[in-house]
């Protein structure tokens, strides 16, 4: 499948096996700097993807994209994806990461009173996906990424507030207690609130901090209400978001508004809309929304939010996924297949960063709005397609908008890790971030559920990662043991 206009040169295939080759021949910096010209050839690098050579400026090393990867991560990588990549071990494995997520576990499968299971779980799965306990621990793992050559680490916190309706209790965030909404002040926004800027103080200026509403639906009636019905957040909660927004401005750190449940999904984007008005002023985006391509009604949002944007005059900050609630959705609302979901994300991508989308950007560039696009995905096929439209647009000299990419910590590392490499290769650095998740091994087991139910719905990805992964630790065991250099990674554990 070619996946660039007629006139560009990328004929790879990434979902299959067979012969794969990226020839984007744009030099020069990521988000929009001018680029310089230079011809293109076909060559293998690391056994990943084929990629034209190194451009002027470029770096000539050839080494593997996962050679960036620390050795205690490869191995860990191989021990996760050996069991995803098998059927029959990843379904246990999956229970058994489920069953410990319950409450009220007897002592021996309880992870917060059983040290034990806490540290198998905390040095196996938990390492893989999470980044850490406390401050120091994400920090360091914030630190890591920096190391692979990532633009920045994407962080939120794992902890969920459930609220029971019928008790009226909430749990969660230190607020065990009765909520009641009538009250002034309610103390799951203000914990909410706490929570999210112990977050922002573990972020650095590149960092991007993602916020889920949902976990504060569950902060009782008010917000909750407020939501479903399109109703203004209760004055309490607006001011709290002002003040996340403030104190992330200051510290040059982004807002991710995450996507969630479609009943939520509308009255969300509109909080989005508001604090983008509030915040995206200044020509680039501080706060960006989730756009989930697997629903239908999403391609129209997006035309409706840019016509607002232009309007408006602020910049829309598009934060893209297909979605992450398949099962739980009305199925309706969702494209009848996979391959259209992929359509969707696919146009929405190419759109933005060919400033045209339906009857938008006709009229030129000045007609088309301000925007950010970060393109939240695992998919290799919308990953460096945009990658190559985008690296082309700039070789042409074309107008385009800045385009980010993010993969989740512990997944796809052969993906994000080959942008930059690809982005080495050709003396560009296309904005590479890792998302990940924090909080204690308890609070984290939710999201290791979801993310072993994902690798689970995608065996071909997974295996793919083994593939690469093996290849990676042979590599390393071959130069360590017959070459007599020290692999790029090292092997000791770190
Ligand atoms: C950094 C990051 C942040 C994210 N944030 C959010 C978020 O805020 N909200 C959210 O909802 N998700 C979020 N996700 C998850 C995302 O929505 C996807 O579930 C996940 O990334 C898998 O999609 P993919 O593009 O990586 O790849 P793929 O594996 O190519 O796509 C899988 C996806 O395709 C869609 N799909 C699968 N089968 C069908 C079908 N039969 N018909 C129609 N569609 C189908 C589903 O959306 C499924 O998740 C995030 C992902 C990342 C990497």
């Amino acid at each position: 499948m070619a996946f660039l206009p007629r006139n560009g040169c990328l004929t790879r295939r990434f979902a299959s096996s067979s012969r794969r080759t990226l020839c984007s021949h744009t030099p020069g910096r990521y988000a929009s700097s001018p680029p310089a010209a230079a011809g293109h050839h076909s060559a293998k690098y690391g056994g990943v993807f084929d990629a034209p050579p190194p451009r002027e400026g470029g770096s000539k090393k050839k080494t593997s994209p996962l050679s960036a990867l620390p050795t205690s991560s490869l191995i860990r990588g191989l021990l996760i994806n050996s069991i995803s990549s098998k059927p029959w071990l990843l379904g246990p494995a999956v229970s058994v990461i489920s069953f410990l997520s319950r409450p009220n576990r007897a002592f021996l499968f309880d992870v917060n009173r059983n040290k034990a299971l806490a540290k198998v779980v905390k040095g196996t799965v938990y390492r893989q996906f999470c980044a850490g306990e406390d401050g120091n621990e994400v920090k360091q793992t914030i630190k890591s990424f920096e190391r692979m050559g990532f633009h920045g680490t994407i962080m939120t916190y794992a902890k969920e507030i459930v609220f029971d309706s019928s008790t009226k209790v909430t749990h969660g965030l230190g607020a065990e207690e009765n909520t009641d909404p009538a009250k002034a002040q309610c103390p799951l926004i203000e914990a909410w609130r706490e929570g999210v800027c112990e977050t922002i103080d573990m972020l650095g200026k590149n960092d991007q901090l993602a916020i889920k509403k949902h976990r504060i639906t569950g902060a009782g009636p008010s917000i909750t209400e407020a939501l479903l019905a399109g109703k203004q957040l209760p004055k309490q909660m607006w001011a709290a978001l002002l003040e996340v927004g403030n104190r992330c401005k200051r510290r040059g750190i982004r807002i991710l508004i995450d996507a969630e449940s479609y009943v939520y999904q509308g009255s969300i984007l509109e909080v989005g809309l508001d604090l983008m008005r509030e915040f995206n002023r200044d020509g680039q985006a501080l706060v960006f929304s989730t756009y989930q391509a697997y629903l239908k009604s999403t391609t129209s949002a997006v035309a409706a939010h840019l016509e607002t944007a232009l309007k408006e005059q602020f910049t829309l900050g598009i934060k893209l996924v297909r979605g992450a609630y398949l099962a739980m959705e009305e199925r309706s609302l969702i494209h009848d297949t996979k391959a259209d979901t992929d359509e969707a994300y696919n146009t929405i991508a190419h759109g933005a960063v060919k400033r045209k989308f339906g009857r938008i950007g006709e009229e030129g560039p000045g007609k088309f709005p301000s925007v950010n696009l970060l393109l939240c995905s695992h998919n290799k096929e919308s990953v460096f397609s945009t990658y190559a439209l985008h690296q082309q647009r700039l070789r042409d000299g074309l107008p385009t908008v800045p385009v980010g990419f993010a993969q989740l910590q512990g997944m796809t590392d052969e993906l994000s890790l080959g942008l930059l490499h690809v982005g080495d290769l050709e003396g560009t650095r296309p904005e590479v971030y890792k998302c990940s998740t924090w909080g204690t091994v308890t609070e984290c087991l939710g999201y290791l559920t979801r993310r072993a139910l994902e690798n689970r719905d995608a065996a071909g990805r997974t295996m793919d990662e083994y593939v690469a992964l093996k290849a990676e630790a042979r590599r390393r065991i071959a130069a360590f043991f017959f070459l007599g250099s020290r692999p790029k990674g090292g092997l000791a554990p770190k």
